[in-house]
């Protein structure tokens, strides 16, 4: 899979988001001053053309919230979001209405994001005519039938009502609308999670398909690193809100830098019976992101921790051109890390078993 971001030029990227964050004041019970929820606290990426960059993490990272933030169904409390290098944060509703085109979203359950009122026609309709991306009745037909074709639906799918489908079906006809915007870039909010195993397939691959037909960019949200591992160009991993680790698809599955990376990794079945991974079990459950650790936010859960991550915020760091990692352990030059790199290395890295 070649990297689009090879190919790219000096213009500002598709998608650029800068120290994103998204505080919530949470009441406590009784009469407590409130209490701040850190659901994103100071993301950083970019997004280019034709590329798949996916965010992953447990259940309740952040990873949802900066989807949201993007699409401004939640208001960041600071940072910046530039498409083509111009801040859409900040943009009044109709300010923001040619900007929204640009990047669509397809959600977890698209059940829940149509209109079961509306036959299928209809709600691939609605964009192109508020878009104005065709003139007259008929040229809207024809662009419904095409946006039908592209998700490979039958045009009969168009006199239907949403609930006539499967959950592959109206996955595709979310797709399907997603891209009646025309769009530069979708962002995939757990968007194959809810899908059998066969179905989720042939949805990767329609995504896939549609990428490589379109330029499409995508972000990837998920917590399914085995379909991230086939269909990503770049990894960016959140723990508690913090962007923990960040780089291509082979330098985060062959050699992560970061123990949370690589615990996730190891958790990550193989196919095949007599290869393994060396499984790094996490003890606990994420911690409260109202009273985060002080530190580094991992340390609670670390295999790794030593006295200076429990006093000491590590920076996300360079590591090399396109890689970024928040551990104390890549600032030590011995021992440590040779031992620690080695059983990360393992974890990204299937072993063979003797049969
Ligand atoms: Fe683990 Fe320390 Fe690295 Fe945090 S900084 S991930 S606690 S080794």
């Amino acid at each position: 899979m070649s990297d689009p971001r090879d190919r790219q030029s000096d213009a500002p990227p598709l998608l650029e988001v800068v120290g994103l964050k998204m505080q919530y004041a949470v009441s406590k019970a009784g009469f407590g001053k409130p209490q701040v929820l850190r659901a994103v606290d100071g993301v950083s990426f970019t997004l280019t053309r034709g590329e798949t960059l996916s965010i992953v993490g447990e259940s309740g990272c952040g990873k949802s919230s900066v989807a949201r933030l993007i699409m401004r169904l939640e208001e960041p409390t600071a940072g910046r979001i530039l498409i083509h290098g111009r801040r859409i944060d900040h943009l009044s509703a109709r300010a923001l209405r040619p900007m929204r085109r640009q990047v669509q979203i397809v959600f977890q359950d698209p059940f829940s994001s149509l209109n079961p009122r509306m036959k299928v026609r209809d709600i691939l309709a609605e964009p192109v005519r508020n878009f104005r991306l065709a003139a007259g009745a008929s040229a809207v037909r024809r662009r419904v039938a095409d946006l039908l074709a592209q998700v490979r639906l039958p045009a009969s799918a168009g006199e239907r009502f949403p609930h006539e489908f499967s959950g592959g079906q109206r996955q595709r006809i979310g797709i399907a609308r997603a891209l009646a915007a025309e769009p530069e870039a979708i962002v995939c909010d757990e968007a194959v999670s809810a899908l059998d195993l066969s179905v989720k397939a042939q949805i990767v691959n329609l995504l896939q398909d549609l990428q490589r037909d379109l330029g499409l960019a995508l972000l990837f949200i998920s917590h399914d690193l085995a379909i991230v591992e086939h269909i990503t160009h770049r990894v960016a991993v959140m723990y508690l809100g913090q962007s923990v680790e960040m780089a291509d698809r082979r330098t985060i599955f062959g050699g992560p830098r970061h123990p949370y990376t690589a615990a996730l990794l190891s958790a990550v079945p193989i196919p095949d019976p007599f290869v393994k991974r060396k499984r790094i079990l996490l003890s606990g459950d994420v911690p409260s992101p109202i009273n985060p650790p002080a530190g580094c936010r991992f340390h609670t859960r670390c295999p790794f921790v030593f006295d200076r991550c429990r006093t000491e915020i590590p920076a996300l760091r360079q590591l090399r051109e396109g890689h970024v990692a928040a551990c104390h352990l890549n600032d030590l030059p011995d021992q440590p890390l040779a031992r620690a790199a080695e059983i990360l290395g393992e974890a990204g890295r299937p072993i063979e078993v003797q049969s």
